[in-house]
This record gives structure tokens, sequence and C-alpha cells, in this order.
């Protein structure tokens, strides 16, 4: 089992471990921002150089526009959409990426900063009002914040959020901040460097530690920015990593969140005897430090717990195998290379780069958008007979 094989393999230690907007928000000239800088990836050749500019948004409407509520085939709102801004990673976690990394996306099929705001403002009109930042690595992306700062003008949105592995945090989480992302998740899947390594391939806990530090000191304008850690769980790994979140997210006042290992890895080796549901986790940690359910929000992907002792911090269950949330799923999807998508496990995307680069308007966007959500699946079929796993993996999707 994977759990198992990454557990073992841990022994080594440190090696090297190696809804109204104004169509088009003021945003800077369209010179392009398309480099992904690795940042600290050692395997060399992905590291490249300055990109030319290319591609134009496109032709929008000028002025303010309301449109319709976008909503799917089974009376779904949508109000949130994962940006991923690019496919390439620093990290090669067990779960989700094969050592050697993935053939990645050309530069020249990535949606430049201007386009994603110019779909992102579409969708804005039509009432979504949330955006997480997600890959790949979303910071290995060149010039991040400058893309926060064009999507936090889009009128509309109140909540922009980015999914991190954390490694470039020391050197981004300020300027992230003060562009205007707010909500934080930071994936860890243990506090040991040594098992670290082991599920990442990386050897950057400490890095990552350093990283939310810094990120923890930020003010930005509406205070702090609100931090959760992500950690994936695995049968015969996170039990022993169960406790000391749990402590850590005692003495830090964050959300600690165990999130079930979905079919949606590059190598296909998930099987469902790997998962750990979040219900064993829970009965872990309610042994030590007793804990109380808190009232789920709409749409939410997790179901939190406070201790109920009173200690700070929380811990979250994201259960999409033993659990699925999908009846009041409001999310959508967009892909570095421009394709929507309605669910993770979706067999079918949507191309909105060839009509936004050959010129449609928005309204031939937005008919291409709604006829796409229309169709989002009522649920995810996994552990179903006949199942089928996505062709693209979690970091080619966005998660
Ligand atoms: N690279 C960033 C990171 O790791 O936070 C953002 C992208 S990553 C795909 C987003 C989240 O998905 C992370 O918390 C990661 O641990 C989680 N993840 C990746 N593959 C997964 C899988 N097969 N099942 C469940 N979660 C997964
Ligand atoms: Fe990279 Fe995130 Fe996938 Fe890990 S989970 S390999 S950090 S994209």
């Amino acid at each position: 089992m994977l759990g198992d094989r990454v557990a073992e393999s841990h022994g080594g230690g440190a090696r090297r471990l190696g809804r109204r907007r104004r169509l088009r928000p003021t945003v800077p000239a369209a010179h392009d921002e398309g480099d992904d800088d690795e940042g600290g990836d050692d395997e060399g050749g992905e590291n490249e150089g300055e990109r030319s500019a290319t591609h134009d948004a496109g032709q929008g409407t000028l002025g303010s526009m309301v449109r319709e509520a976008l909503r799917d085939g089974h009376e779904r709102a949508i109000g949130d959409v994962r940006v991923s801004v690019t496919d390439r990673c620093n990290f090669r976690c067990q779960y989700c990426m094969p050592a050697e990394g993935l053939p990645w996306l050309e530069r020249s099929e990535i949606l430049t900063f201007e386009e994603i705001t110019r779909l992102v403002g579409l969708l804005a009109e039509m009432g979504v009002s949330a955006v997480r930042l997600t890959g790949g690595e979303p910071l290995v992306r060149r010039e991040l914040p400058r893309l926060v700062a064009m999507l936090d003008a889009v009128p509309g949105l109140d909540d922009l959020a980015l999914t991190t592995n954390g490694y470039l945090l020391d050197r981004d989480a300020a300027a992230l901040v003060a562009a205007g992302v707010k909500r934080f998740n930071v994936s860890i899947d243990s506090l040991q460097r040594d098992r670290f390594f082991a599920m990442t391939r990386r050897d950057a806990l400490p890095r990552v530690l350093r990283g939310l530090e810094v990120l923890a000191a930020q003010r930005g304008p509406d205070g702090p920015p609100r931090i959760k850690v992500n950690a994936v769980a695995l049968r015969g790994f996170t039990e022993e990593e169960a406790l000391p979140f749990a402590a850590w997210a005692r003495e830090t006042g964050w959300e600690v969140r165990f999130i079930e290992w979905m079919p949606l890895d590059a190598d296909h080796a998930w099987t469902a005897d790997q998962v750990l549901p979040g219900e064993e986790l829970r009965a872990l940690i309610n042994a030590r430090w007793p804990l109380e359910p808190e009232a789920r929000e709409p749409s939410a992907t997790a179901r939190t717990w406070r201790f109920a002792d009173g200690a700070r911090g929380r811990i979250g269950f994201v259960n999409p195998v033993s659990e699925p949330f999908c009846s009041d799923c409001d999310r959508i999807r967009l892909t570095a290379d421009g394709r929507l998508r309605t669910c993770l496990f979706s067999l079918n995307e949507t191309d909105l780069r060839g009509p936004l680069r050959e010129g449609a308007e928005d309204d031939e966007l937005e008919e291409v958008v709604r006829g796409a959500v229309w169709r989002k699946e009522l649920k995810h079929r996994v552990g179903d007979p006949g199942f089928v796993q996505p062709a693209r993996s979690m970091s080619a999707i966005g998660g």
C-alpha cells in the first residue's frame, strides 16, 4: 500500500532529498506573465526564461454587466471557481505525481493573466463570488501576485483564496497578502521531516514551516490571512500524524484538514483500501481531545470540529470518498490551459481558450460556459462499478 511504502521508506532521514462588474477591469498592459519559476526544483531544465507577449485577452464589451445566475441542470447555483495557473510543480507527492514529473503544458498553451481575468470576470457577472488559485504549484507561476491584484479588482468577487505546497511562501507571502489573497490552504502531510520527505520526495519541511511563519506574520487590509493546513489521509501513514496535527492545531489556532485520497493520481495506484476514512481519524483524535461538531456551511467540502475543552484551532475532514458532498456542490474548475471542468472527476471538459483566442464576444463565451455547466455531473462515481478515472491527474486539473 502506498501509505505503508511511504511510511517504511522514511527511515533514511534527510537525504537529498532531492455579479456585478465592469467587464474590463483595469489591468496592466498585456505583456505576458506566462513563465513558471519552479523555485527550488533542483532537477533543472524547468526554469525557463522570459516569454514575450503573445495573446490578447480578446474583445469584451465595456461597461457594467449583470448576467443571469449560473446554474447547472440539477438546480445547483455555481459560486466558486478553482483556477489552475500552472500544471507544473516543484514537489512530487507520492499520491499525486510520479517522481519524474509529467509532460508539462507548453507556455503558449497556458492562459495569460489577462485571459484568466477576463474569464473570471465573466463568471463573476454570472454570480461566481469565490476564486481559489491552485495548480500544480501556483507559486511557481511567475508574477502570481500580479494576477491576484488583477482578480482582486474584479467586481463581485468577495473571496480570493490560494492552495499551495508552501515551498515558496517565505518569498511570496507578503506580496500575495498585499495583492489580496485572504485565505491560504497550505498542504503538509507530515510534521516529521523524514516522513514529509518520503511523501513529497522533497526535503522541504523546514522551509515550508518557515513560509507559514512568514505568512502568519502578514496583515492584509482585512487583518491576518486565514490559514488552513491540508493533509492527504493515507492508510498506513496518516494514523501516526493525527495526534501531532491535532496538537499543532491547538497550538497555532489553525484548522488542520484531512483529505481522503482520491483516484486522481497520475500513477493510477489508488485503491479503495488505501483510503483512510476521515471518521477513523476523527475517532483517534476524539479519544485524546474530545471534539464537537460545527454546523456545516452550505456547499462546504469539509466537516469541521472544535475542541470540546475550548482550545484554539479546529479539525476538518474532507471525505469525498466515504461521505460524498456532491448534492450541493457549487464548484467549477478552469485548467491552466483554459478548459472548463464541472467536476474533479469529469470525463469531458470544455475548451474556453479556443473561442477566447479566436475573438469570441462575452455573450458567446457565456453561452459556452452555460452549456457546459448545465451538464455538470450530479455526483462522482468513485466506488461505483465501472468508475473511470479521468485522463488528467489532480495536478493537471487543479485541486
Ligand atoms: N500544489 C499545491 C498543493 O499541493 O497544495 C496545490 C495543488 S494540489 C493538487 C491541491 C491539493 O490537492 C493539495 O492539498 C494536495 O495535497 C491535494 N491532493 C493532490 N492529489 C490528491 C489526491 N489524489 N487525492 C486527494 N487530494 C489530493
Ligand atoms: Fe505538487 Fe501539490 Fe501534487 Fe504535491 S499535491 S505534487 S505539491 S501539485
